[in-house]
């Protein structure tokens, strides 16, 4: 039976998405921009968003295996990059036959492609670690690894690294790893790419053949409000229902631990969302929400299921208005800043039982 009784949900506009990609795409036009989508696609179901841009990337890019599998069981054909490599051997026959880029970053990769009955003949990126230390191979052991490939898989290399303070203008270490891959591409002639987000919009020379997008993606600023991304559009709004509203006498407190009290006589909305739908427990009174024009904040602990906002100020506010957490009206930065948290994890843990609902 398909029945929705509340109507938390979080809301997907694929033409933002699409606006967005197309934006960052015009902003590296020398390079193939990879859409990346692992983590459901940052929470915004993988599925929907790799058929919303199908046909105008070329490549996606996830994190391991199962979640590329469950792209081509929905029908997507795109080239797909698995941005942590094989976690098994039988991880190459699955990439071979289902056409899977593969990002090899460890000694154990390369004994399980060098011990394959035959040559592995899909396309391999190979994961250099410039200072980042937390995958690839270290710089000084490039040379051997490549010399381990055979001549066609050499041909197609992709030499692949990651930024660790890219949203960093002022900070040296970016050119730093740029310089460390660069100078390894030019002595093995091959193709690389170096840039996340943050990469694109802060370090042009970093844009290379293949950018990396994701946060950016979804209309989330990695470097803050500047003026190159001010053309980002937020891809999620998540929004629930107010389910119950009451007043509080002077005095009285909200929620538990009695954490917020009442200062003035205060018009409280219990509103239909809580830490088991992914918004953040940590997210402290004063938090800005969105209802009916009007910002207004949080109070008191959020719980499970609820939260409780402050409506004394908010005329004609009623039982069933809706109540913006994120989106195009309270940016995901300034709740992640009241939470102890960041615009990345806020977006991948609003939870299951969340719907995902595609913006008409
Ligand atoms: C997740 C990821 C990206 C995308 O990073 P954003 O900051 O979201 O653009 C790029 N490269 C690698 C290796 C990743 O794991």
């Amino acid at each position: 039976m398909n029945h929705t009784s509340r109507h938390t949900q979080a809301i997907i506009d694929l033409d933002a998405l699409v606006n967005n990609y197309q934006y960052i795409d015009s902003l590296a036009s020398n390079s193939n921009t990879i859409a990346v989508i692992k983590a459901d696609a940052y929470g915004h179901d993988a599925n929907e968003v790799a058929r919303a841009l199908s046909s105008k990337v070329t490549c996606f890019a996830v994190g391991f295996i199962d979640e590329a599998l469950a792209l081509r069981r929905d029908g997507i054909n795109n080239e797909i990059l698995i941005l942590e490599g094989p976690f098994n051997q039988s991880d190459f026959d699955i990439a071979q036959k289902y056409n899977f880029i593969l990002m090899l970053h460890s000694d154990y990769q390369i004994q399980w492609l060098n011990s394959m009955s035959a040559e592995f003949s899909g396309d391999l990126w190979l994961k250099v670690d410039t200072g980042m230390n937390r995958l690839g191979f270290p710089v000084g052991q490039v040379d051997n690894i490549i010399s381990q490939l055979t001549e066609k898989q050499r041909s197609k290399l992709v030499l692949c690294s990651h930024f660790s303070t890219a949203e960093q203008l002022d900070n040296a270490k970016p050119l730093k790893q740029l310089a460390a891959l660069k100078k390894l591409v030019s002595k093995h002639d091959c193709k690389f790419s170096m840039a996340n987000s943050a990469g694109i919009l802060n370090w042009p020379a970093s844009h290379g053949d293949h950018t990396r997008l994701g946060l950016a993606l979804y209309g989330i600023s990695p470097i803050g409000d500047t003026p190159i991304t001010q053309a980002l559009i937020p891809v999620m709004t998540l929004q629930a229902n107010i389910i119950a509203i009451h007043t509080v006498p002077i005095g009285e407190t909200v929620g538990y631990g009695d954490i917020w009290q009442a200062k003035r006589e205060t018009t409280i909305a219990t509103v239909a969302i809580g830490y088991a739908d992914g918004y953040p427990r940590n997210a402290k009174s004063g938090t800005p929400v969105f209802i009916n024009g009007k910002v207004v904040p949080l109070v008191g602990r959020v719980s499970m299921d609820m939260i409780t906002v402050d409506i004394t100020d908010l005329a004609n506010t009623v039982i069933g208005d809706i109540v913006e957490l994120w989106g195009k009206n309270i940016n995901i930065d300034i709740v992640a800043r009241h939470s102890d948290s960041i615009n990345y994890e806020l977006l991948t843990r609003v939870s299951k039982r969340v719907p995902k609902v595609i913006a008409e």
